[in-house]
């Protein structure tokens, strides 16, 4: 385990800044210079998708489940950092990750927010004090989600987070079901994955990958978003195979 970081507002991360404006869209007047001072790369916990994941360990040339042991805390949930509360990705010459940085690094100083119809909207945070960057409104939020690269990274977020309420719909469906009350205290992860734990299967996306490919026999996806499709597809059948107390489930459309 890392040290706990010192400062306060890590233990939230960003969830804990202030917002200064809310219900915010993709065409509001929105400009932001970062003047590359790093503050904002302390003192924050920076959760991470199985999509991030992957990409960073593509960049570190590790697998996706060395990764999670040596650079997250939570077993897979959130970036590391230093004793000083800096991220494990902070240099001296800035992000080492910049290329595959995750989402959150990408929006600040946004925050954006997502409804179960899949409708967005963004916030702006107050300004870290010690945040030299300098706001404007010479363009569009869209302009700036443009700028960071964010658009393939919200993409993946928001499949994962489909997935999240289809999961719910399956747990919710097995308490009702006198076979399995209890999806979390049944799933196992034979007979399709040769990863430990169930929490693997979720957040190792490359044992994972690997385990449904090899059942399913079709070629390892060389493309990361074919990947993670394949990553979810393989969540669903896991999940729905769960409930059926280790029957095939072919359906995994509910
Ligand atoms: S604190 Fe502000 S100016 Fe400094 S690196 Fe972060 S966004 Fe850029
Ligand atoms: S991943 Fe990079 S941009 Fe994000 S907090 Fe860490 S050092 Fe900063």
């Amino acid at each position: 385990m890392p040290p706990a970081c010192p400062a306060g507002i890590c233990r939230n991360g960003l969830l804990n800044m202030q917002q200064r404006s809310v219900n915010l869209d993709r065409k509001t007047p929105f400009s932001f210079s970062c003047r590359c001072c790093l503050a904002c790369c302390r003192n924050k916990k920076i959760q991470v998708n199985p999509y991030e994941i992957t990409r960073l360990a593509r960049n570190r040339g590790l697998s996706t489940s060395d990764f999670i042991n040596r650079y997250t805390t939570e077993e897979g949930t959130y970036l590391t950092w230093d004793a000083e509360g800096r991220c494990i990705f902070l240099d001296s010459q800035g992000c080492a990750v910049h290329r595959d940085r995750p989402l959150v690094c990408r929006l600040y100083p946004l925050g954006r927010h997502v409804t179960h119809a899949l409708q967005e909207s963004y916030s702006e945070f107050e300004p870290d004090p010690e945040c030299q960057g300098v706001y404007g409104t010479d363009g569009q939020i869209g302009d700036y989600l443009e700028s960071q690269n964010a658009y393939p990274f919200m993409e993946a977020a928001d499949k994962y987070l489909q997935l999240f309420w289809k999961l719910c719909n399956i747990l919710q469906n097995s308490a009702a079901d006198p076979i399995n009350d209890n999806l979390a205290t049944t799933a196992h992860t034979g007979p399709y994955f040769s990863v430990a734990a169930p929490y693997d299967i979720l957040k190792d996306v490359d044992g994972t990958v690997a385990d449904f490919c090899k059942k399913e026999k079709v070629a390892l996806p060389k493309d990361i978003e074919d990947q993670i499709s394949i990553h979810i597809r393989a969540i669903e059948v896991w999940a729905c195979h769960s409930r059926k107390g280790g029957q095939d489930e072919e359906n995994v459309n509910g």
